[in-house]
């Protein structure tokens, strides 16, 4: 396979670890005071090919340059509305700065024909990869902003670009409530990396891998993960700790640290390096303490239900069960969710019934917290728990319903979460991922070849247990010592 199938396959993940500084320069805005980020010659391309905003805007100025000193509050004012942790709309417009007074730079603004500063740019952020811009060009989607001397009219710009009404104390307005849920959702896969990854956190710094019956227990949401996770590079992650996990937790006692070049569960990244944290956008609470990693594992949740095959419902619906109970922090939840897990008497022999079976134990969790938040004060003013879905979202999921209670066809909602969880999440994911090149529309969702079939197959067996150690069962080990004998990149092309 070629180098560039072996790019298309891999999408964000190579994309990410080929170009090492951009996903961690932007993480490193959450630090920085200034919340625009500094683009060079070196990050330029990288930066903009792996942010997932929307849409992106350069300003190319030079730091000797009165003028842009002057500037700088203006649009500094404008990127806290969008960049960094304490953005109130994130993931929607990435901004950006080059400094074309340093000599490294000077091919960069060469190539954007930079005539004066600060001069400025709009556009898809993938747009600017590898890209000019002459003036006059036409049909370039690259906009140069005509009228952004100031923060207000800088935002008044971008909100007739993309009919919005964003304001600087950062109030909503109607129209913009749209979009917003809109570009929101885009964004829910990342989500679910990053909740994949705080939980794994959890574990490590939790050491909370202590007995056969929590290494049982991790080791079949891993598999579950391995196999149907939607992100790709936590698939690989996934599968790469469960190849290893013999040597990472010799006979159940797991190795936590992150460094020393050792086999560590610590070294063992579960959606790689690059996954990023602190960001939580789909989930993202309008205060510090609410939403983020709670949310992100339900959509984890009703991700994996909706991918699982019959013959796997009820190993997924155990795993999903035994991980709440013993590595979900939250004892009050875990108590309530193990109680809903328990009630289940006969074992799923469809996805489809363990599908509908997380979203109404989600709903009847959304229930109790209504009432409790309602009389708390605890929730999230700007996302109070409702019975889910809205009819706005799925009309046709709604047979009847009165202020007591709600008749569901079923059908259709399993349609809908098929959807909305399933292809739809995926789809909006792999447009992210296009980079505006052919080589990457392969779809997200593609399974992973040799290794994850490998995984995919024995899902509701008790080879999920045998990996663990050789000492279960020779075709468990003979499986294992095949894996681990795979060079890393041809086992997952
Ligand atoms: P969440 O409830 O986290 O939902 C996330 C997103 O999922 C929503 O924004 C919506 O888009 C979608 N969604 C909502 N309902 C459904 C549904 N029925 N089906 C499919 N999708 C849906 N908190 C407590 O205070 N007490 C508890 O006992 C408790 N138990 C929990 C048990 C588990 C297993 C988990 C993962 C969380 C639990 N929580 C509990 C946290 C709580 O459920 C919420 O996650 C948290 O309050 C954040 O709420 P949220 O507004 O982000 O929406």
């Amino acid at each position: 396979m070629s180098l560039v199938h072996l790019l298309l396959f891999f999408g964000l993940v190579i994309a990410a670890s080929s170009s090492p500084g951009s996903r961690l320069i932007l993480r490193e805005i959450a630090d920085q005071k200034d919340r625009a980020v500094e683009l060079n010659t070196s990050n330029f391309d990288s930066v903009l090919k792996d942010t997932p905003a929307k849409y992106a805007v350069v300003e190319f100025f030079a730091h000797w340059c009165p003028a842009c000193r002057n500037y700088k509050p203006h649009y500094e004012k404008v990127a806290r509305l969008f960049n960094g942790p304490d953005a109130i709309h994130p993931g929607i417009v990435l901004m950006t700065r080059v400094d074309c007074a340093l000599k490294t730079n000077t091919k960069l603004c060469d190539k954007f024909s930079v005539s004066h500063y600060p001069m400025l740019f709009w556009g898809p952020p993938t747009k600017f990869v590898s890209a000019t811009w002459e003036p006059k060009k036409d049909k370039s989607e690259i906009l140069v902003i005509d009228d952004g001397r100031t923060a207000e009219r800088l935002l008044n710009w971008i909100n007739k670009q993309i009919d919005s009404s964003y304001a600087l104390d950062g109030q909503k307005f109607e129209n913009e409530h749209a979009l917003s849920n809109l570009t929101d959702y885009n964004q829910a896969v990342y989500d679910v990396e990053e909740a994949t990854a705080e939980a794994f956190d959890i574990i490590l710094v939790q050491k909370a891998i202590k007995s056969s019956e929590t290494s049982a227990s991790f080791i079949r949401f891993i598999q579950l993960l391995a196999a149907h996770h939607l992100s790709r590079r936590c698939r690989k992650g996934a599968a790469e700790i469960l190849v290893n996990y013999d040597d990472l937790c010799p006979s159940g006692n797991c190795s936590y640290e992150k460094s020393g070049g050792k086999d560590t569960l610590g070294n063992f990244p579960i959606c790689g390096k690059d996954v990023p944290r602190g960001y939580y956008m789909f989930c993202r609470g309008s205060k510090n303490d609410t939403r983020g990693f709670s949310c992100g594992l339900w959509v984890l949740m009703h991700s994996l239900s909706v991918r699982v095959e019959d013959g796997e419902s009820h190993f997924a619906f155990t795993a999903i069960c035994d991980f709440v109970n013993n590595f979900f922090m939250c004892d009050e939840c875990r108590l309530h969710f193990n109680d809903m897990c328990l009630s289940v008497k006969t074992p799923f022999k469809k996805a489809r019934d363990f599908v509908l079976w997380v979203w109404s134990t989600h709903n009847k969790v959304n229930e109790r917290l209504m009432k409790d938040e309602a009389s708390l004060g605890t929730g999230d003013p700007k996302f109070p728990k409702i019975i889910w879905p809205p009819k706005e979202l799925c009309p046709l999921c709604y047979l009847s319903s009165n202020q007591k209670s709600i008749e569901w066809d079923h059908d259709h909602v399993y349609n809908f979460l098929k959807n909305y969880y399933g292809s739809k999440l995926v789809s909006l994911y792999k447009e992210k991922s296009v980079i505006g090149s052919k080589e990457e529309t392969v779809p997200a969702t593609e399974d992973l070849t040799v290794a994850t079939s490998a995984l995919v197959v024995p899902i509701g067996a008790a080879l999920a247990i045998a990996i663990a150690s050789c000492a279960f069962g020779a075709l468990a080990c003979y499986w294992r010592t095949q894996q681990k004998n795979r060079k890393p990149r041809r086992s997952w092309n």
